[in-house]
């Protein structure tokens, strides 16, 4: 073991002593089962769905039992940092309603912080001094070239290849080497002295998949990274063990990659004298693909990115919905307000990954939005258009009558209403013909939305509703109107009658009111036309036919 002047000359002079942080960060006072969970991203420039995904499930676990839901960024990879990181985060947990109790983002909350780890650095070389101090760490000068030459050496001999036992020219080098390692001013990496050995087995119990067994880690694992770095950080390792400890986390809720470090993080914890924590291990978000399920990818999946989801406009309570409904698809059974309130339950998670299916949640938010007032739709539009397409704010705030009328069309009073809505970038595409400055008139009457009808009797026809053009009165009876025109122009009355003899007429009922359509939504599929009329008004309808007729 080293001398402890030694260890201690390795660290800064005015470290705190653990149990001052013992003291700092003392238990927390909780009622019996409440959790802890933590959310621990990386900031890495992406913020994946699987991170909300994984910050819902522990959100929610700690507020269904009175807990506390934190908010850690894990920052100690300082190469992969990413500008902007954290507004990204913020911008996401704003949005999808996961703003948490404590943390940096938005503001520095919280008793245990800080909670960014990049400003963590002393903590963690505490507790590395201080495995240090009792010989259970120690500082490695190794260099990569005799590293790669320890597993080659490995392999040859057909050993599990790593730092391990002896192995490990430092882990139990002399006092003398050591001195005069750093004397010679080599650049050092401080190691655990695991007590695994190789081929031993492990066995804990995951929260969500029960007892998992694996091998033993028998690694001396780096657990403090270069003292050629300016601020001297923890590998990932350390600092979930450091930090889950101080922020008094007690159940980590994290992907399944992470369990094979379970046997690692039990010995840090073990050897740091830390009670172990509860780990629930979920299943990774995935996506079919032909007749395979793989894991939904950044690189291949744009609904990998949270930006999917907030640039499309989905609405928040319907992807929290399906994303609940992933976690414990008995919540997808409920009705959206239930499900959205009932807790989620570690027994009822999946080990199987989840399929995220866009089609599934467009359904979804397409029933959400059906179930909306006409307001809350407008809000809905407006809220995501002021950031992704101001062109929309301004038509809304121009047409304020026009927009809740355009809105309740087919929605209001109808058995099934309408749902051309999924997400709210569909306002444009289905709702814009309703706006001067989003509709174009339609003037060419040799379009070919009017199919293979006669450019001349297309205008005809659109003029002379145009000049008879009665808006008063009920459905049958407004659309008696139409029967009328079709007829006075020659029009077949049925498919039938004109199918018998096809060159006597210019085309059907339907055609005629083709044109009406064309002429007042400019699109040959619409919304009911009388009630597109009545939101229209009179005086528009007759403008859009007179546009056509020239
Ligand atoms: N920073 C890790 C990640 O981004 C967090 C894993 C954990 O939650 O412990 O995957």
């Amino acid at each position: 073991m080293l001398d402890r002047a030694l260890v201690d000359g390795l660290f800064p002079a005015d470290l705190p002593e653990p149990a001052e942080l013992e003291e700092r960060y003392p238990p927390r006072d909780l009622p019996d089962g409440a959790l802890v969970t933590r959310f621990g991203p990386s900031p890495t420039g992406f913020v994946h769905v699987g991170g909300l995904y994984t910050a819902m499930v522990s959100r929610d676990l700690a507020h269904s039992t009175g807990g506390v839901y934190v908010l850690r960024i894990e920052d100690t990879d300082q190469s992969r940092e990413v500008e902007g990181a954290d507004a990204q985060f913020r911008r996401a947990f704003d949005a999808f309603d996961l703003v948490p109790d404590e943390g940096d983002i938005p503001a520095p909350a919280g008793d245990y912080g800080p909670y960014h780890q990049s400003a963590r650095a002393a903590l963690y070389q505490t507790h590395v001094r201080e495995l240090m101090r009792r010989g259970k760490a120690y500082p490695d000068f190794a260099t990569k070239e005799e590293l790669a030459e320890i597993s080659d050496a490995q392999r040859t001999l057909k050993l599990p290849t790593g730092y391990y036992g002896r192995w490990a020219p430092w882990r139990d080098a002399a006092q003398e080497d050591v001195q005069a390692a750093l004397d010679a001013g080599k650049p050092w990496v401080a190691r655990f002295r695991s007590e695994g050995r190789v081929g031993e087995r492990f066995a804990f119990t995951d929260r969500l998949r029960g007892r998992v067994e694996m091998e033993d880690n028998h690694n001396d694992v780096v657990i403090l990274k270069s003292s050629d770095n300016a601020i001297r950080l923890p590998t990932y390792h350390f600092a979930h063990a450091v930090d889950d400890h101080l922020m008094r986390t007690n159940l980590v809720v994290r992907t399944e990659e992470w369990l094979s470090s379970v046997p690692t993080h039990r010995q840090l914890f073990d050897a740091l004298g830390f009670e172990p924590v509860d780990y629930a291990h979920l299943a990774p978000l995935m996506k079919q693909e032909g007749g395979s399920k793989r894991k939904l990818s950044k690189r291949k999946d744009p609904e990998a990115s949270v930006d999917f989801y907030l640039e499309a406009g989905f609405p928040v309570p319907a992807v929290q919905y399906y994303l609940r409904g992933l976690a414990n698809p008995r919540l997808a059974e409920m009705p959206l307000a239930e499900a959205l309130t009932t807790p989620l339950r570690l027994d009822e998670f999946g080990l199987a990954g989840p399929l995220v299916d866009t089609v599934k949640l467009s359904d979804i938010s397409a029933d959400h939005i059906a179930t909306l007032s006409g307001p809350d739709v407008v809000a809905g539009v407006r809220t995501w258009a002021a950031e992704y397409d101001p062109e929309i704010v301004k038509v809304l705030d121009a047409n304020p009558e026009l927009v809740l009328a355009a809105i309740d069309v087919e929605r209001v009073g109808v058995e099934n209403p309408r749902k051309d809505l999924a997400k709210w970038s569909d306002f444009r595409e289905a709702y814009g013909f309703f706006f001067p400055e989003l509709f174009t008139d339609v003037t060419d009457p040799a379009d070919e939305r009017f199919g293979e009808l006669d450019a001349d009797l297309v205008r005809t026809v659109a003029a002379d509703l145009a000049d008879t053009y009665v808006h008063e009165g009920d459905q049958p009876t407004w659309f008696q109107q139409i029967r009328d025109l079709a007829h006075r122009h020659g029009f077949a009355p049925n498919p039938k009658t004109y199918k018998k003899d096809p060159d006597a007429y210019p085309g059907m009922l339907r055609d005629a009111a083709n044109v009406a359509r064309v002429a007042i939504t400019g699109a040959q599929r619409s919304p009911d036309l009388y009630e597109v009329t009545r939101a229209l008004g009179a005086d528009e309808v007759v403008r859009r036919l007179r546009a056509l007729a020239g």
